[in-house]
């Protein structure tokens, strides 16, 4: 079993955190928010009064931050984790973040001789209180092993795309493309409402059919068609607006860095900045749907 420092225990790394304390690992906790420290202290965690207090003789320091700003923050920062971490640790950084700044914190972290992996995921907040994630990795493939059996405790699959920043990459393209068919399931439906179809028959219609999708079937943007959907709490919980605009902002950037061309993935992203404008930025982002529907 191994001693892991977990930093970040929000939406998705709170429930992380407590997937490896059930497989046995033994888990030191840091948050900036001392009630999301407490929870995970209740779940068998230790808690550390600072970052560089819960790397202390861990194999395995694990990141779930909210943006690039604050893994770069807490690496390379003032009073950067980086020479706390002891040598030969393992780290692994599963916030979804710019694949430049990936890059530039794993080259940081090699040259002190640390082997880090980015290593975003897909799944949500259900996934990750499942254990069922799926880790999207970048890095060495023999770090890759060695890191296994602690993805293995929080995940089902895991997937390796490439060298560092590659998992960023990935992600990347798997959220622009969620965010564009979340947006236009939402149109659809709306499409259908003020033609005076069930939403809900019409969802259920389409989970079997061609336009079938996650936002169909798990995620439905439409109030009451999904009883577990974030729609049908006021869109409470669930992936962020501003989180998923985040993204596209990081599709976008990694878009103009090759000289690719993703029209609708800036589309999308102009649709999630106006729903954030509109005041649910902190709402699941199937709430984009209000833009073409308020009444729903
Ligand atoms: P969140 O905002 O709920 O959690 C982030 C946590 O990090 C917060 O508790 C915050 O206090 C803490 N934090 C910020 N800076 C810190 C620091 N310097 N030291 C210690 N703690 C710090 O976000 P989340 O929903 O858990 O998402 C985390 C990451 O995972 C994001 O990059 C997001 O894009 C990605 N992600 C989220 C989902 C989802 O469904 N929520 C799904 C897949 C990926």
């Amino acid at each position: 079993m191994s001693r892991v420092a977990f930093i970040g225990l929000g939406h998705m790394g709170g429930p992380m955190a407590a997937n490896l304390l059930k497989a046995g690992h033994a888990v030191q906790v840091f948050d900036l928010v001392a009630a999301a420290v407490e929870q995970a202290v209740a779940q068998g965690a230790h808690a550390a009064a600072h970052a560089a207090e819960a790397v202390e003789g861990a194999d395995v320091v694990i990141s779930m931050l909210p943006a690039s700003r604050h893994v770069e923050g807490l690496y390379l920062g003032e009073g950067g984790l980086l020479p706390h971490i002891a040598a030969g640790a393992l780290v692994i950084d599963c916030s979804t973040i710019a694949p430049a700044t990936a890059q530039k914190v794993a080259k940081a972290a090699a040259q002190r001789g640390l082997a880090m992996l980015d290593a975003p995921v897909s799944g949500g907040t259900a996934g990750a209180a499942a254990g069922t994630l799926t880790f999207i990795v970048g890095g060495e493939a023999e770090t890759l092993e060695r890191a296994r059996p602690i993805l293995s405790a929080m995940g089902k699959n895991v997937f390796h795309v490439g060298g560092s920043g590659a998992g960023q990459v990935a992600k990347l393209c798997n959220n622009m493309a969620l965010g564009v068919i979340m947006a236009v399931t939402g149109e659809a439906l709306a499409l259908g409402a003020a033609h005076g179809l069930d939403p809900k028959v019409l969802s259920q219609m389409m989970a079997v059919s061609t336009g079938r999708s996650w936002a169909t079937e798990i995620c439905n943007p439409w109030p009451g068609v999904l009883e577990n959907a974030p729609a049908s709490r006021g869109y409470s919980g669930g992936f962020g607006n501003d989180l998923m605009l985040k993204d596209l902002g990081l599709a976008a950037e990694a878009a103009m860095g090759v000289g690719a061309s993703i029209p609708l993935g800036e589309l999308a992203r102009n649709l999630y900045a106006l729903n954030s404008k509109a005041g649910r930025g902190g709402l699941d982002f199937s709430s984009v749907v209000k833009l073409v529907a308020p009444e729903s």
